[in-house]
């Protein structure tokens, strides 16, 4: 028998576990820190995205399959080892994401009211570590820094009236907070230009049918529309979005203002933030930013960092400072370690990338652990939580958390979701 531990239950790990599960004579551990699983899926996939959500019952497939088991509740650096791991497996692969926000290194980035969108996004999908983010809705300006999918996301959901979330499965404390929100005024601030954008069409377009909310782009940033020619589809279609939201400017009581060639050099405020002071930039032939020294002012009592994520680091595993992810040689770590997903590549892509890489890291473990070296796999797992008393929860247990959230969910909606650890295990019923 072949043992392969998976630490991180997101879309990385379970289309390695769908790949691995494949295999003759092996048992797969998909071990996770909460007692719920698919990652980002659950907790970073926007609620109003219900469609790519739905991916979820192709890894509850893989999850249910015999030679697959769900270890949840069980955290990798205190509940057990990386190096423990490697001495109970095969193979043990670092499945674990990105979690963490690319630090936003400027003066004031320490100020209160100054977010980053990982815990902004938990906030509102119900992340037990964010449940008591609490963000400053009070005032009517918000600044949204970068032009990722995270930032339109977030802009979004800040624009939405609580009928937009009808059928949703925003929880409960992010609604009603929303509901009672003050912001009118959404300034997403890019350091590049519309064609530097990293936003793909489709999350783009859903800007323009907002029901109390209008995108407004500067028609003067825009570059003359015979470049778009040279730009790839995709872009080609966001750009086009830009244009539209630029040459239709609708009159609608909350904005979104996209600025472009806009860098935030400073935040200011009194305790908290008030305002952001925003550096106007030029690109160079390389199309880097760089400032002009010309600065103005954003208005703002809420200001959310959507500049990317980093995979935080495990002691004693290699580590890409740089580019916030594990070293490795194309997954592979160290002798019996790999990663996948962005814990490998780094946080880009969709969901759906993470097939394909997760079916390559998947067939490069089968070759390299052959037909196993004798580990203790599983039992081995089992015997050490349990001299530790922590008790897992298993897939059964999964399943009952999500039947009483289904049950609490509000007419239409999906599920309401538990948010704090307590309450999923008190769900579990055990
Ligand atoms: P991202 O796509 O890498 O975008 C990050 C943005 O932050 C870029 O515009 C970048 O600008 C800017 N930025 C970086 N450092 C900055 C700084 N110091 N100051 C100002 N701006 C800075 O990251 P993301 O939006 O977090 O998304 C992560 C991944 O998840 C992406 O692959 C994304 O497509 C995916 N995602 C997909 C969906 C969906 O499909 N619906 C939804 C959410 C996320 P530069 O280009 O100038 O560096």
């Amino acid at each position: 028998m072949r043992h392969v531990a998976i630490v991180g239950s997101g879309p990385a790990g379970y289309y390695t576990a769908e790949t691995l599960q494949k295999a003759d004579d092996i048992a797969v551990d998909v071990i996770d820190r909460l007692p719920v699983p698919y990652g980002l899926i659950r907790t970073g996939v926007a609620p109003d995205h219900q469609s790519i959500k739905a991916v979820s019952r192709r890894y509850e497939g893989t999850a249910l399959t015999d030679n697959v088991r769900f270890v949840g509740h069980v955290s990798v650096g205190s509940d057990v080892t990386i190096d423990e791991l490697v001495g109970l497996y095969d193979a043990v692969i670092l499945a674990t994401g990105a979690p963490n926000d690319r630090p936003l290194d400027i003066p004031g980035a320490d100020l209160g009211g100054v977010i980053g969108s990982a815990a902004f996004v938990g906030w509102y999908n119900g992340h037990p570590d964010f449940a008591d983010l609490d963000p400053p809705l009070g005032a009517p300006g918000v600044a949204v820094i970068g032009n990722g999918n995270v930032a339109l996301d977030v802009a979004r959901i800040l624009a939405k009236t609580p009928q937009e979330f009808g059928g949703s499965d925003i929880v409960a404390h992010a609604r009603d907070a929303l509901a009672a929100s003050a912001v009118r005024h959404i300034q997403i601030l890019g350091r590049r230009g519309p064609h530097q954008i990293a936003m793909t069409p489709k999350e783009l377009g859903e800007l323009g049918h907002l029901e109390r909310a209008s995108p407004r782009v500067d028609p003067a940033d825009l570059p003359p529309e015979g470049d778009d020619a040279m730009l790839e589809p995709g872009m080609r279609k966001s750009v086009t979005h830009l244009r539209g939201f630029a040459a239709n400017p609708v009159a609608k009581p909350v904005t979104i203002d996209f600025d472009f060639f806009a860098m935030p050099v400073a935040i200011e405020g009194d305790g908290k933030v008030q305002r952001v002071i925003v550096e106007r930039t030029t690109l160079d032939a390389d199309l880097r930013s760089h400032g002009t020294g010309e600065t103005y002012a954003v208005d703002a009592g809420l200001v959310i960092s959507c500049i990317g994520y980093q995979t935080p680091p495990i002691p004693g595993v290699p580590y890409e400072h740089g580019r916030g992810r594990f070293a490795s040689d194309d997954g592979r770590i160290l002798p019996g370690l790999y990663a996948v997903g962005w814990a490998r590549r780094g946080p880009s892509g969709t969901i759906g990338t993470n097939k394909p890489d997760g079916a390559r890291i998947g067939e490069m473990v089968l070759e390299d652990i052959g037909r196993g070296a004798g580990k203790a796999g599983r039992p081995g797992l089992d015997a050490l939580l349990a001299s530790r008393d922590v008790v897992p929860v298993t897939f059964r247990d999964w399943r009952r958390i999500e039947e009483a959230e289904v049950a609490a969910a509000l007419d239409g909606n999906p599920r309401e979701k538990f948010t704090s650890i307590e309450a999923m295990l008190q769900a579990t019923g055990r």
